[in-house]
């Protein structure tokens, strides 16, 4: 049998029926993952899947997840499982430890797959520049698109139907964007919502986990697991968990859809427009009332480069400790600035020493008011203007991405507002610390297009029932590529 284009859900049943065992679903993993064209993986974990899935005999009729396949990203931290971040700097190491979300997916019985490949240490948004090369689109078998990133393995794994669901992170939008390219709902939740306890850093006043999977379902299920208190980070919220499933289906008859106006104005892709007008028509036949809300251009332009600024000071500042003592290959050097020269000269890529050198200036003590204290003044008048825009609606509601995944040939003008700010608006949800998810809309010529949808903090039910009643009106539900021929 084929399992490539089952939900959890579907998965599920056919697991407390013995119709098919744990052991089974993972070795079929297994094989479509040595299989994978689409360089998704960093580490293929055959003796650790094998090995949990084998002892997974008695089925657990009221636990979703018990023998369900999964990858993780390579930036999470994987017991005794080789971890590089997709980074030189990385290479050969193994940690000591399990990652929160790992340990809890492991009690759940879900069994671990793989690491996926990513933008090096999750900076990037292309797929493109991780140790191991370009993560190719699963739905453009001419290997000619992105799949966007920087979670590009897990995307294009849960795309390819290696696995039902993958593990992410997002820090501006790695989760959510290549959902979009890749026809898959990404999750990203509230701030504090999932412990990040061995979770790289990145940006970590703007770092999440994120799901991905393909239904709405799947991911509150998923949720439900990895949401929660964790002694081990104390940045985690306490806030009570919920069932995250309980509204998914449920009718938003009289909610407010907001549809930020400045931000669909950017828009040139006419399919897109017309895929997101077309939602827009579905969501008021459901009953709901589509508000344009406002959130000034102004504002939005000020997105990515506050975004970068803040971004590459706090990353800077995080992988300080990657210097070839503390990790990393040592190479010899007189002095300790010898050795983390070394060791950082060959373990970097461009980007990546761009984004340093970058961080490093804005943090400077004489560029510090004009660079890194102006963008945190600038993230709080982002943030107010959201929380403007939510007294208008109860959910805001804008396109994912300008288009379908680009070609790695095409590109754009970087100072243009489709570039800056419908290229780039989703980081919106992470400077405001919301829950956010993107679901597909449309098929455009067979490339998936996806929408997003983000609510007021701790609102991951609501969230997870608007984004249900957006797959029904799209009807583009547990879309899975083509196989590899
Ligand atoms: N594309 C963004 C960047 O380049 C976002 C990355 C992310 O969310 N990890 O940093």
């Amino acid at each position: 049998m084929n399992y490539r284009n089952l939900s959890i859900n579907e998965l599920h049943e056919l697991l407390v029926k013995k119709e098919v065992t744990p052991l089974e679903l993972a070795k079929e993993a297994i094989r479509l993952a040595k299989e994978d064209k689409n360089n998704a993986f960093e580490y293929i974990m055959e003796k650790e899947a094998l090995e949990i899935a084998s002892k997974l005999t008695v089925p657990e009729a009221n636990n979703p997840l018990w023998g369900i396949p999964f990858v993780i990203k390579d930036n999470f931290s994987t017991k005794d499982v080789p971890t590089t971040a997709s980074s030189n700097i990385l290479s050969g190491y193994v940690p000591l430890y399990d990652a929160t979300v790992m340990t809890k997916l492991l009690e759940a019985h879900a069994v671990p797959i793989g690491k996926t490949t990513l933008d090096e240490l999750a900076m990037g948004g292309t797929g493109t520049t991780g140790h191991l090369g370009t993560t190719f689109n699963p739905h453009d078998k001419s290997h000619t698109r992105y799949v966007g990133g920087s979670s590009c393995g897990s995307a294009a794994a849960t795309a390819a139907g290696i696995v039902p669901f993958a593990l992410g992170s997002d820090t501006g939008d790695s989760t959510r964007k290549p959902a979009s390219f890749a026809g898959l709902v990404g999750f990203k939740p509230t701030w504090s919502r999932i412990s990040r306890f061995g979770l790289f850093p990145f940006t970590p006043s703007l770092d999440t986990v994120g799901i991905f999977s393909r239904n709405v379902k799947d991911s509150a299920y998923v949720l439900n697991v990895l949401a929660g208190r964790d002694e081990k980070d104390s940045t985690s919220s306490t806030k009570p968990v919920e069932d995250y499933t309980s509204l998914v289906g449920k009718s938003i008859k009289g909610l407010r859809i907001g549809v930020v106006k400045e931000i669909l104005d950017t828009l040139k892709d006419k399919n897109a427009i017309d895929a997101f007008n077309k939602s827009l028509e579905g969501f008021k036949e459901k009953g709901a009332i589509v508000n344009y809300v406002h959130i000034p251009t102004e504002i939005l332009s000020s997105l990515l480069p506050t975004y970068f600024v803040l971004s590459c000071a706090e990353a800077t500042s995080n992988n300080a400790c990657l210097d070839g003592i503390k990790y990393g290959p040592y190479y010899d050097g007189k002095t300790y600035e010898e050795v983390m020269m070394n060791a950082r000269t060959k373990g970097f890529s461009e980007l990546i020493k761009r984004r340093f050198v970058f961080g490093s200036y804005a943090l400077m003590s004489e560029n510090k008011n004009e660079l890194f204290i102006r963008a945190q003044k600038n993230r709080r008048r982002i943030v107010e203007a959201v929380n403007k825009a939510f007294e208008e609606c109860d959910v805001i509601y804008t396109p994912a991405a300008p288009s379908v995944a680009p070609k790695f040939t095409d590109s754009s003008d970087r100072l243009s507002d489709e570039y800056l700010i419908a290229d780039n608006h989703l980081v919106l949800g992470n400077f405001a610390g919301l829950p956010s998810i993107t679901v597909p809309i449309a098929l455009i010529n067979e490339l998936p297009y996806g929408a997003n949808l983000m609510t007021k903090a701790f609102e991951e039910k609501e969230l997870f029932m608007f984004a249900s009643v957006l797959e029904d009106i799209s009807g583009l539900k547990n879309l899975v590529a083509k196989e590899d021929k």
